[in-house]
């Protein structure tokens, strides 16, 4: 089979990467959140539980979905049956900081 070759006339200046959003699939243009190794939308970077918007402050992830700090503690953090104290066990794959790409 044939092929018609065309010349690249211009070098890509700079590396393309495409960026899917976890919660809808969508591709990501502009500000991108990332958590870990994924990336959402700004506006879909919520808790998945209150639905409150996720930013500066920490992210949890759990089976894929992301929690705020609060959800998170609630739904799977033991409390401590004498003082009701969250019993948190400090793991680096469960507290994940987020940062922005431009
Ligand atoms: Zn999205
Ligand atoms: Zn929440």
């Amino acid at each position: 089979m044939a092929m018609i070759g065309r010349l690249v006339l211009h070098n890509e200046p700079y590396k393309m990467v495409l960026l899917l959003c976890e919660e809808c699939s969508g591709e990501i243009s502009g500000k991108a959140m990332k958590a870990g190794t994924k990336f959402w939308h700004d506006h879909h970077f919520t808790c998945a539980d209150c639905g409150i918007r996720l930013r500066e402050a920490k992210v949890f992830q759990k089976d894929g979905r992301l929690y705020c700090d609060r959800d998170y503690k609630t739904k799977f953090v033991p409390r401590c049956a004498m003082c009701s104290e969250f019993i948190l066990q400090v793991r680096s794959d469960l507290v994940i900081m987020t940062d922005t790409l431009v």
